[in-house]
């Protein structure tokens, strides 16, 4: 048994020329990643990068061009159904039954996977994904919030080890992103391996164990988060002064410094090369007082622009 819940290797995809309307289009460029079971793994890229062909391809919805995938050690194309046991897809589109009731629909998808009646889970998983009051409620009464959580239900049915969530909070408002993240951890706590494709940054920050970033089809990093967080080059260090800096170049020399305000100076800097002793040092010996010292903590935001050199958004 692998220790990887899903292996993609040299994975490609080229969507063809649809007639004279759209030119072919490489998606994917030899995509490889291993996810480890059990993590929770975010896909992170910008707009059209890639994130959706991916799982569309493990959802079997998207025919790779070529590469191979393999999904808890089943191959894609040697046993597609045997696949589809193996993982639940929460997409990227909402799509709902509006003439079913939360608790219908759930009976219906697991009809679909062909679990048996004794073995269906309806109301734990309306429980888990808090809409056990909403189980005969007609759907279409359910607000946003509601049918994103009926979604990720409805890709639980047949008890998957892998939940793949596609940009499961695009567009929500604060608090249900929170409840959504809130459900992820849960059913990650329980062993579910989740894989979740995001352009939110803060999201794959505070959810993922583990991120790769992908732009222009391409993995451009795969590494832990805390990792990637590491790696980031600029940190900002604001000292506040007892009086106003006129030759911040001069005193703090060798250093990326900069006024600011009447009294402070902000010095850009990478943690891995330079000491922030040095600069109370080189302060401090050119006669200023330092009054308070502030730092900005880095997000993947910085990661992002550093290795695409664009914006996440
Ligand atoms: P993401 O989910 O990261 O936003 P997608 O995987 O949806 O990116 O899209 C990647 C690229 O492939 C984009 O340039 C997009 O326009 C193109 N693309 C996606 N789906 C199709 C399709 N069905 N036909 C042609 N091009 C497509
Ligand atoms: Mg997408």
């Amino acid at each position: 048994m692998s220790e990887n819940a899903i292996e993609i290797t040299d994975l490609d995809k080229t969507y063809k020329a649809d007639g004279k309307k759209t030119a072919a289009k490489r998606a994917l460029k030899s995509v490889s990643l291993n996810i480890s079971r059990g993590s929770i793994f975010g896909l992170l890229g910008p707009n059209g990068a890639g994130k959706s062909t991916i799982i569309n391809i493990l959802a079997g919805l998207v025919v790779k061009s070529s590469g191979s995938v393999k999904i808890w050690d089943i191959d894609i194309d040697q046993d597609p159904r045997g696949v589809k046991a193996a993982i639940g897809i929460v997409p990227q589109e909402l799509a709902f039954d509006v003439f079913f009731t939360p608790a219908q629909s759930l009976e219906l998808m697991a009809g679909l996977y062909g679990v048996p009646k004794g073995q269906r889970r309806t109301m734990e998983l309306l429980k888990m994904v808090g809409l056990e009051d909403k189980a005969d409620a007609y759907t279409r009464s359910l607000s946003g919030g509601m049918k994103r959580r009926l979604m990720v239900a409805k890709a639980m049915v047949h008890n998957p080890p892998i939940l793949v969530l596609d940009e499961p909070t695009a567009g929500v408002d604060v608090e249900l992103r929170r409840q959504l993240w809130d459900n992820v951890r849960a059913l990650n706590a329980r062993g579910v391996t989740i894989v979740l494709t995001t352009h939110y940054l803060e999201e794959a920050e505070a959810l993922c164990d583990e991120i790769a970033i992908i732009n222009h089809g391409e993995v451009i990093a795969h590494a832990p988060t805390e990792d990637l967080l590491a790696r980031i080059e600029n940190k900002e260090i604001r000292f506040r002064l007892d009086r106003p800096m006129e030759n911040a170049g001069q005193v703090l020399q060798g250093f990326a410094a900069e006024p600011v305000g009447q009294r402070s100076v902000i010095v850009r800097y990478n943690p891995s090369e330079t000491q922030v002793g040095a600069m109370i040092e080189a302060i401090q010996r050119a006669g200023y007082g330092i009054v308070d010292i502030s730092t900005d903590e880095s997000d993947l935001e910085d990661v992002f622009l550093q290795l695409t050199g664009s914006s996440g958004n």
